[in-house]
């Protein structure tokens, strides 16, 4: 390669790049203006506050039944016979418990933290953690009798 060929070929390399960067960012602008032409046209006199007039040709179905995409397949409606039941059972060990002492009286403010609970009751939340296992924190709180009020 002569060093008159080299020359041409980076003189031809940086215009090409040079076009490269235009045409990015030429996409970038197109790219921008459909989405907001995608978003317009999803508008209709449904979901917002565009008059129904506006909805033309691509009128929304009035009756929700319409829209359904669910396949009709003669099966009944719910769970199948023969399909595992699952929900979420109270935990008997969860990973976590917090418990909360009632400290004062909600009506009187007077000090609780000596007095002995007459009920406990319990709740669980479940939620799964980043890495992906079921965690429960078991919320234990307790009710007292107010030696002052009740
Ligand atoms: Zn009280």
């Amino acid at each position: 390669m002569t060093l008159e060929e080299e020359e041409q070929l980076r003189a031809e390399n940086a215009n090409l790049k040079a076009q490269v960067a235009d045409l990015k960012a030429q996409f970038a602008q197109l790219s921008e203006k459909l989405a907001q032409v995608q978003a317009q046209s999803a508008q209709n006199s449904h979901n917002s506050s565009k008059p129904s007039l506006s909805d033309g040709f691509n009128r929304p179905p009035k009756n929700p039944k319409e829209r359904s995409l669910r396949q009709i397949t003669g099966k009944k409606t719910g769970g199948q016979a023969g399909h595992e039941d699952h929900h979420l059972a109270w935990d008997a060990k969860p990973d976590q418990v917090i418990t909360s002492d009632l400290a004062e009286c909600s009506n009187c403010h007077t000090d609780l933290s000596q007095v002995e609970p007459i009920r406990f009751r319990s709740r669980q939340v479940l939620d799964l953690p980043p890495e992906l296992k079921l965690y429960t924190v078991e919320h234990q709180a307790n009710t007292k009798a107010c030696p002052k009020c009740s």
